[in-house]
């Protein structure tokens, strides 16, 4: 190869001037990809290298819903004047105006903690403890169920790099992966080779089962259901495995067959759980049918999970002593929030007004609920909020401990520096000025 054409692959992958700054993790969901190699300059990124558009837009310090990146963050702290329109206020202001709402509510209700730290999430979560609040994580949906089935069954997971090196037959059980996790086909469960899959997606049999047909059938075999037979078609999955019966419904022929031949089986649930008439019952029947298939060929059951930490959110439940499926304050779906005059509502890494039906937010707005938003960006809730505390991007402007979607240990690397606090030290700020006066 002429020398001509090294130095020219060189100046393609840095073609922007800059600081190169390798293996960055993104914090756009629960993949939390670490080959994120990035061009820095001037204190911005100006060039992203392997990041899908969720991720680009994290690092473009905007919202991943978003198609093109777009820069959306928070300046300063605000509270929202009787006419509606915010004030800009000092932090001190701000922790101290929290500090007397969260006193003085009948109801503390936190909503999110899933898009941020483990330290963080520590912190939250003895304020939980200390108010005596409803918890609505955002990923509560999917991950409440999750942890309450993980009372009566065994766990038993493997990490994505196994999935990757392993599986060969891939089940998308209630979720969408390239919008839940866009990688997650790409760098571990389809599109790319494995030990027993050289030759990638053309080695691996992929099924989806939703009640609607979408983007994933691309490259996998949708079977339907509904939300009114989706349990039966769990059950029914799981005792043709179990008891090898040749009665088996034509939508899960191909499904039974390639369980039956694959070396490894990837289990993957996600959100869609919640859409089915029975959730917690559906979530603990999947279970069982991967413990049926694990008779016959390793098998893992993972969550799907949207929100960069959530693992890490219930993981900082079970260290402060809190038992996720059985404590009555940790809720699942946040749409089963019922507003009760004397709430006050806190916000932190999440947007819960995003999600929130038309009839909650009248709700809130006629009981005049306040509304604390801890938020890097703008968004639905920072617009609703009495106060909003701007709070440095987590793995982007700060550093800290996430845990991927299989449970293993991420650390964050800070890449741009900010002058604005970390949501904890926002939280440790509202917690001393609450001191030990909590309602309760
Ligand atoms: S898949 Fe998730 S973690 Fe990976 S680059 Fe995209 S948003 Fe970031």
């Amino acid at each position: 190869m002429p020398d001509e054409s090294i130095i020219k692959e060189k100046d393609r992958f840095h073609e922007a001037e800059g600081i190169p700054y390798d293996s960055a993790v993104c914090p756009g969901c629960g993949c939390l990809c670490e080959d994120i190699d990035l061009t820095l300059n001037n204190d911005q990124i100006i060039q992203t290298f392997h990041v899908c558009s969720w991720g680009l837009s994290k690092f473009h310090l905007g919202h991943r819903f978003l198609r093109e990146p777009k820069h959306a963050k928070l300046v300063f702290p605000t509270r929202k004047e009787a006419s509606g329109r915010p004030l800009p206020i000092s932090y001190e202001e701000a922790y101290e105006t929290t500090a007397s709402i969260l006193h003085d509510a009948m109801r503390v209700v936190f909503f999110g903690l899933c898009q941020t730290t483990f330290d963080a999430q520590m912190e939250a979560i003895t304020l939980v403890n200390h108010l005596n609040a409803d918890l609505y994580p955002s990923e509560g949906m999917l991950l409440t169920p999750y942890f309450k089935a993980l009372k009566t069954q065994t766990t038993g997971m493997a990490t994505l790099e196994e999935i990757r090196q392993l599986a060969t037959t891939l089940i998308f059980w209630g979720v969408n992966p390239l919008h839940s996790c866009p990688r997650l086909v790409a760098r571990y469960a389809v599109f790319v080779g494995g030990i027993n899959a050289p030759e990638r997606h053309m080695g691996r049999k992929v099924f989806y089962i939703d009640p609607y047909e979408n983007d994933t059938g691309s490259f996998s075999q949708h079977i339907p259901v509904t939300p009114e037979n989706e349990l039966n078609m769990a059950n029914k999955l799981t005792e043709i495995i179990e008891e090898g019966s040749f009665s088996i419904p034509t939508e899960l022929n191909l499904l039974v067959q390639s369980i039956e031949t694959s070396p490894f089986v990837g289990l993957f649930v996600g959100r869609g759980i919640a859409y089915s008439h029975t959730p917690q019952e559906l979530m603990e029947t999947l279970f069982k049918l991967r413990n049926a298939i694990n008779k016959k060929t390793p098998c893992v059951l993972l969550p799907v999970i949207s929100d960069f930490n959530a693992l890490g959110l219930y993981f900082s439940m079970i260290q402060n002593g809190i038992d996720p499926s059985t404590s009555p304050y940790i809720k699942g779906d946040l749409l089963s929030y019922h507003p009760k005059r004397g709430d006050a509502i806190i916000c932190i890494g999440s947007d819960p007004f995003w999600f929130l039906k038309e009839e909650q937010i009248t709700a809130i707005k006629s009981l005049d609920i306040p509304i604390v938003a801890i938020s890097s960006l703008q968004n639905q809730t920072t617009h609703a909020a009495t106060i909003v505390i701007p709070v440095a991007l987590t793995g982007v402007e700060t550093e800290g401990l996430a845990f991927r979607m299989d449970g293993i240990p991420i650390y964050m690397r800070k890449v741009l520096p900010t002058a604005q606090p970390t949501d904890l030290n926002a939280l440790k700020a509202i917690k001393e000025r609450i001191g030990g006066k909590a309602n309760g």
